[in-house]
C-alpha cells in the first residue's frame, strides 16, 4: 500500500481524498495555498506544506512547489484531484520522473486523450462509437474542406484539437460561413491553446450528455460503474448530474459499458476515467475521455456502493481490482446539486464569509462539502463549494429526498445557486427526466 501521498488540490475533492486515504491508512500531506491555510483538509492532514499564494498558477498550478512538497515530506504518490493539474501530462510525467507515482494515467495515455484529433482516432480504432467528421485534421485545402463539410452534413461543429473546458469550437448552418468559421477557429485556438489544429464534427441538434465511469487495473483488468446523466448544463459546466441516466436499460448499459471497458484495455489505461458521449436518437457518440475524477463521481457511488477514490489509490499502489464486472450492480438512484457561490440569477461568483451553515440530512443524504461556519470562501477559485447528493430506491425517491435537502441546507452570509437548483428540482421536464443539453439554458432564457 501507499505509504503516505500529497493531496494536490483544495477544497471538498481534497477532503474527500483525505477520507479515502485515512481509510486506507494512508498517511496525507496537504500541498496548499496561502489563502487556503485553514481548509479542512489542510487541519487534518498529518502533514502540510505551503505551495505558494492564493492565485492558482503559483500555487496548484505550480509544478516545481508540488514536487518539493513531496520531496520534503517524503510522500510516494500525488493525487491531483479534478481540474489543475489533473489531466495535466506534463506534470504526470514530472511527477514520475522524480520518482513519485502519479494517481491517474499514464503520462502518454493523458497526452493521448488531451488532444481530441488522437483521441477520436484511438477510440475508433478501439471500437467506440463516434460523432461523423472529417475523421482527422483539416488543412488549407478550401474546396476539399467544402467537400468534407458537405459530406457530413449541416449543420457541423468545428472543433480545436487542443480544445477544453467547453472553448474552441463553432457551429457552422450553412457552407457560405464554413471558411471564414474555419479560419477564426483556427486563429483562436492557435491564441487560446498553442495548437491551430480544427476538425469537423456533425453538429448533433438534440443531444443528451450521457457518461461511462470506468476503472481500470496495471493487470489488464477493466471494468465499468455505468453511467451519468449530466444533461443539465449551463456554458458547458454541469448542474445537477444523475446515475443511472433515465431510459438507459441494463441492456444497453452492458453493451456501451464493456466497449468502454475494453477501449481501456485497448489502450492500457491505469486508473478511473469517464468515457463521454452524446446521446441522441438512441445513439451514442463519443466526444472525450476525463482521465481523472470527476466532480459528479459520488452519483456513480452511491449506486453501485463502489469508492472510486479508494479504488484509485488501490490501482496506483499497483493491486488488482477488488471486483469484476459482474460485482457490479445497480442499486436505485442518485442526483447531484452542485451547490456554487454565486448569484443564482447572474451567475456571478460570490466570494465571501460564510457566518452559518447547517448541512442537509436523512437517509439517502449525502453532503461532500469542505466549509464551515465562519469559513471564508476565497476569490481565487472555482465557485463550487460542495455537492449535495441524494440516493433513492427509485428516480422519485431520489428526487424528493433531494427537494427536502436543499431546502434543509443552509448557507448564510453568501449567495449561493440553492434557489436555483430548488427551481430545477421542481421542474416538470426534469422530472420527467432525459431533458437535452440545451434544456437549462433555454428554461433560463438564454
Ligand atoms: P470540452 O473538452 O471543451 O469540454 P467537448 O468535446 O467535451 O469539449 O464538448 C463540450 C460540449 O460541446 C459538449 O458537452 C456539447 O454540449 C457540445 N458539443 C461538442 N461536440 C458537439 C457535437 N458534435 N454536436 C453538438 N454539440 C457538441
Amino acid at each position: 500500500m501507499l505509504d503516505k501521498i500529497v493531496i494536490a488540490n483544495r477544497g471538498e475533492i481534497a477532503l474527500r481524498i483525505l477520507r479515502a486515504c485515512s481509510e486506507l491508512g494512508i498517511k496525507t500531506v496537504a500541498a496548499h495555498s496561502t489563502v487556503d491555510r485553514e481548509l479542512k483538509h489542510v487541519l487534518l492532514a498529518d502533514e502540510a506544506v505551503c505551495i505558494g499564494p492564493g492565485p492558482s498558477a503559483e500555487s496548484y498550478l505550480n509544478i516545481p512547489a508540488l514536487i518539493s512538497a513531496a520531496e520534503v515530506t517524503d510522500a510516494v504518490a500525488i493525487h491531483p484531484g479534478y481540474g489543475f493539474l489533473s489531466e495535466n501530462a506534463d506534470f504526470a510525467e514530472r511527477v514520475e520522473q522524480s520518482g513519485f507515482t502519479f494517481i491517474g494515467p499514464k503520462a502518454e495515455t493523458i497526452r493521448l486523450m488531451g488532444d481530441k484529433v488522437s483521441a477520436i482516432k484511438a477510440m475508433k480504432k478501439a471500437g467506440v462509437p463516434c460523432v461523423p467528421g472529417s475523421d482527422g485534421p483539416l488543412d488549407d485545402d478550401a474546396n476539399n474542406n467544402i467537400e468534407i463539410a458537405r459530406k457530413v452534413g449541416y449543420p457541423i461543429i468545428i472543433k480545436a484539437s487542443g480544445g477544453g473546458g467547453g472553448r474552441g469550437m463553432r457551429v457552422v448552418h450553412s457552407e457560405s460561413n464554413l471558411l471564414n468559421a474555419i479560419s477564426l477557429t483556427k486563429s483562436e485556438a492557435a491564441a487560446a491553446f498553442g495548437n491551430d489544429v480544427v476538425y469537423i464534427e456533425k453538429y448533433l441538434e438534440t443531444p443528451r450528455h450521457v457518461e461511462f465511469q470506468v476503472l481500470s487495473d496495471t493487470h489488464g483488468n477493466a471494468i465499468h460503474l455505468g453511467e451519468r446523466d449530466c444533461s443539465m448544463q449551463r456554458r458547458h459546466q454541469k448542474v445537477i448530474e444523475e446515475a443511472p441516466a433515465p431510459g438507459i436499460t441494463q441492456k444497453i448499459r452492458n453493451k456501451m459499458g464493456k466497449v468502454c471497458a475494453e477501449a481501456c484495455r485497448k489502450i492500457g489505461y491505469r486508473g478511473a476515467g469517464t468515457f463521454e458521449f452524446l446521446y441522441q436518437d438512441g445513439k451514442f457518440y463519443f466526444i472525450e475521455m476525463n482521465t481523472r475524477v470527476q466532480v459528479e463521481h459520488p452519483v456513480t457511488e452511491m449506486i453501485t456502493g463502489v469508492d472510486i477514490i479508494r479504488e484509485q489509490l488501490l490501482i496506483a499502489a499497483g493491486e488488482p481490482l477488488s471486483m469484476k464486472q459482474d460485482d457490479i450492480k445497480i442499486n436505485g438512484h442518485a442526483i447531484e446539486c452542485r451547490i456554487n457561490a454565486e448569484d443564482p440569477e447572474t451567475f456571478m461568483p460570490c466570494p465571501g464569509r460564510i457566518t452559518e451553515f447547517h448541512a442537509p440530512g436523512g437517509p439517502g443524504i449525502r453532503m461532500d462539502t469542505h466549509i464551515y461556519d465562519n469559513y471564508m470562501v476565497p476569490p481565487h477559485y472555482d465557485s463550487m463549494i460542495g455537492k449535495l447528493i441524494a440516493h433513492g430506491n427509485t428516480r422519485e425517491s431520489a428526487l424528493k429526498r433531494m427537494r427536502t435537502a436543499l431546502l434543509e441546507i443552509y448557507i448564510e452570509g453568501i449567495k449561493t445557486n440553492i434557489p436555483l437548483q430548488q427551481k430545477l428540482i421542481d421542474d416538470s421536464a426534469f422530472q420527467t427526466g432525459g431533458t437535452n443539453i440545451h434544456y437549462l439554458e433555454r428554461k433560463l432564457g438564454l
